[in-house]
This record gives C-alpha cells, sequence and structure tokens, in this order.
C-alpha cells in the first residue's frame, strides 16, 4: 500500500493534520512549530519526509539500543506477530515471556528472583512501590515513608510522580502526590552532608528507598559515584528498608557496564526495567525483586496477593523483541562499541574541558553531559534550550538539551566518524554563543 504524498507546507501535509488532531508529550501546543515527519530509520540516522536526515543522539527518549529497524529485531517481531500476537498473562503463559525472564534472571544482579511485567517505565515503578508497600503490609507491620533523591525522575503515573523531585512538572499535582522525604542528590562533595541526612531519615518506619543509580537522567544527567551509593543502601538495609534501583534509563549498557547496579557493592531488592529493554522497539515495563519479596505475598490468605495488572502484561511481541535485543546486546562486538563509545566520549570530554561556555562535564559509560554557561541559571524553560536544539536540528543532529544541559546518548551502532561529525557541530554550536 502506497500513501499519496503531500508537500510539507499544504494544509493537507502530516505536520498539519498532526496539528489539528494530535496532542503530543511534554509540548505546550500553543507554541511548539510543527512535528517533523520521520518516514525510516536505519542505525542512528533518521529520514524526514522531505528527505532530511537526523542524527539520533537522545536514541528517541533513551530507548534504542542497536540502531533503528533493526532487521534482528524486525523479523524477530514479524515472526511472532504471525504466531501469538498476545494473550491473556493470568492463567495463561508463553514461550517468549518464560524465556526473557530466564534470561534476564542471568544477567541482572544474583539477589534478583523473580520477573513482574508491566508496559513501560512508570510502570515498572508503580508496580516497586506497589511490592514495597505491600511487603510491609502483608507483614501485619505497614510502614507509609519512602525516600527518594532532590531531583529524580520516575516516570509521570501518580506514585512515580510522587517519588520524584518536586518541580513545575508536577506543581498541578502536588496535592495529590504522597509524602516523600528526599535526601540530596549525593554528587561529589555533597556526599557527607546526604549520608548524614540519611542517618536521620533512614528509620524503620521506611517502607522504600528509591534511586536512579549513578545517573539522573531528566533530572539533568546528574551523576553520583557507586560508593556513595553503595554506603547508603548499606545505611538503609540497616533498618530494613527495601531499595528501589530504577534502571529504566541506565539499564542494558548505557553506563558501561549492563546494569548501572553492577558497580556497586550492595544490591538493591527491586529492580526497574524498560525503554532499552526491548531496543527501543516496543513498550514493555519490568519490575524484578528477591525471593524475600516475593515470598511476603505467598499466604491461603488471598487478600495477600498483587493485585495489579495490564491488559498487555507481558505482551508476545514485546517479549520476542526484548530477547532479540538481548542477543545483541550480548554480542561481542556491541560489548565492544559500548568501550568505543565509551572511550571516545571521554576524548571529547577532554576537548570540551576549559571551553568558556562548558560548565561541569560529567560521563558515566555512554552517555556523556556537561552544562552550557551562558550566565543564566539552570532551568528547563531557560531559551539556551531552545537555541542549543533548532542549531543542533538545523546541522541534522537530534540532541534534547535538559534546560542547559546537553548530553549525548547514541545508540551503541553509532560511528566514530558519526561522533566525529556530532563534536564538530557541538564547537560550532559553543563558538555561536
Ligand atoms: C523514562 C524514565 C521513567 C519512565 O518511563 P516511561 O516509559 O516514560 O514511563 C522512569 N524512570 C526513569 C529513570 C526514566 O528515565
Amino acid at each position: 500500500m502506497s500513501l499519496p504524498t503531500t508537500p510539507v507546507n499544504s494544509p493537507n501535509s502530516l505536520p498539519e493534520r498532526d496539528h489539528q488532531v494530535v496532542w503530543h508529550p511534554f509540548t505546550q501546543m500553543q507554541t511548539a512549530p510543527l512535528p517533523i515527519p520521520i518516514v525510516r530509520g536505519e542505525g542512528s540516522v533518521l529520514y524526514a519526509a522531505d528527505g532530511t536526515t537526523y542524527l539520533d543522539m537522545v536514541s528517541s527518549w533513551w530507548v534504542n539500543l542497536h540502531g533503528h529497524a533493526h532487521p534482528h529485531i524486525a523479523q524477530r517481531l514479524a515472526e511472532q506477530a504471525i504466531t501469538l500476537e498476545h494473550v491473556i498473562f493470568a492463567g495463561f503463559t508463553h514461550q517468549p515471556a518464560v524465556e526473557l525472564a530466564e534470561r534476564l534472571l542471568t544477567i541482572l544482579p544474583d539477589n534478583q528472583a523473580k520477573v513482574f511485567y508491566s508496559d513501560n517505565g512508570s510502570t515498572a515503578v508503580e508496580v516497586a512501590l506497589k511490592m514495597a508497600f505491600q511487603y510491609w503490609y502483608n507483614q501485619g507491620k505497614p510502614r507509609r515513608k519512602v525516600i527518594a533523591l532532590t531531583d529524580a525522575y520516575h516516570g509521570d503515573t501518580f506514585g512515580a510522580m510522587a517519588v520524584g523531585g518536586r518541580n513545575a512538572f508536577s506543581a498541578p499535582f502536588a496535592p495529590f502526590l504522597f509524602d516523600v522525604d528526599y535526601l540530596p542528590t549525593p554528587v561529589t562533595g555533597q556526599e557527607e552532608a546526604t549520608l548524614e541526612l540519611a542517618r536521620t531519615l533512614f528509620t524503620d518506619d521506611v517502607a522504600a528507598f528509591i534511586v536512579e543509580p549513578l545517573v539522573q537522567g531528566s533530572g539533568g544527567m546528574i551523576m553520583y559515584e557507586p560508593a556513595v551509593l553503595a554506603e547508603l543502601f548499606r545505611l538503609a538495609k540497616e533498618q530494613g528498608i527495601l531499595l528501589i534501583a530504577d534502571e529504566v534509563m541506565t539499564g542494558f549498557g548505557r553506563t558501561g557496564r549492563l546494569f548501572a547496579s553492577d558497580y556497586l557493592t550492595e544490591k538493591a531488592d527491586l529492580m526497574c526495567l524498560s525503554k532499552g529493554l526491548t531496543g527501543g522497539t516496543m513498550a514493555l515495563g519490568v519490575t524484578t525483586c528477591t525471593q524475600a519479596i516475593y515470598d511476603a505475598f505467598l499466604s491461603d490468605d488471598r487478600m495477600k496477593t498483587l493485585f495489579h495488572g495490564h491488559s498487555f502484561t507481558a505482551n508476545p511481541l514485546a517479549c520476542s523483541v526484548a530477547l532479540a535485543s538481548m542477543d545483541l546486546l550480548l554480542l561481542e562486538e556491541t560489548q565492544q562499541a559500548i568501550q568505543r563509545i565509551e572511550a571516545n566520549h571521554r576524548q571529547f570530554a577532554e576537548t570540551l574541558k576549559g571551553h568558556t561556555h562548558v560548565g561541569t562535564i560529567r560521563q558515566q559509560g555512554t552517555v556523556l553531559a556537561f552544562d552550557l554557561n551562558v550566565g543564566e541559571q539552570t532551568s528547563y524553560f531557560n531559551h539556551i534550550r531552545d537555541y542549543a536544539y533548532q542549531f543542533m536540528l538545523d546541522r541534522g543532529i537530534l540532541m534534547r538539551p535538559l534546560g542547559n544541559v546537553l548530553y549525548l546518548m547514541p545508540p551503541y551502532c553509532t560511528t566514530d566518524s558519526q561522533l566525529e561529525y556530532v563534536h564538530e557541530q557541538i564547537m560550532a554550536l559553543l563558538a555561536s554563543l
């Protein structure tokens, strides 16, 4: 089937039709420019309807690992689609769901014992929170408090919003969010202050402590060291507090190891996965937990059941592409590509160092971030963000600064020469300020 093509500027163009009927995420629809119609993707390149190409340096909202429309993933998807597209996951099961759970547990930290499926990162967090609260409830010793880090982001549903850092995005909903106590993110120089507050906040009425390990993504690619997080985990464990590692963004190689948790000497009790889980092909969420948490729900009393589920839980198509993505991720050549990008970033960071308009530079694995210093305060609403976004877009590069924070999070198939082009344009951006 081929659709007639329409010039982009005509009222019947796809962007105009989009504007008539679609409401986009995180978008002020009154002032947003028309969206760019993308017709095709291959490797790290997105192809627009008018032939323009974009190098995808944000891995399409941090989900893509191996490049767009990867043939191995596409083939697994096609095979699964003509075999079994979906089946209710209560009372029934299927090969892709079981195999994915088995294979996930072999690559996750040893203490993870069970896999619970949902639809996305936010639901993976909701499930972890519900498991944590009900773990205490089921034992007849309910704990109400949750501790999180300031500047955290855990998703946009209510529970996930509640444990995220409170900001302009969550302001309209503030009265409806449950109470959470916050620890300052233990960035370099802040470690002792965070540990000190943790010693007073970590008490035996705290149900859970949730973190994005090592990298706080949406908060502005804020990074902190494994040692201090391990110490926070150790302190929390002394009070029996359940630890939730939200690895929705950091999972599947982004930090240089398969999981950020792999850098930690203390392991979380619950882990949240999504985004890269399917290589960015389909929506799928996973919450994993220890045997002890799972066991707290086993009972002759039906009321101790985890009453949670989504219509598309463990969707066979999504599980199949997750398996295909894991095949690719574990290839020696992919692991080498991750190391190559990490080394490439490290070198570019050296180039950036000392530049007048470059503030703090930080890197964790394949994620490189730095502040654009233009004498204004850090804010998502800062106009430097729009300027930098457009500057790079005009040069065929998709970056999406978080306020004045510029970052690179490329798919692992991104070549050194593609990165070199991106670096040249970033230097041009800096020169233009
Ligand atoms: C993106 C993200 C989420 C939310 O995932 P969605 O699939 O967008 O709901 C949760 N936690 C972290 C750390 C994330 O980066």
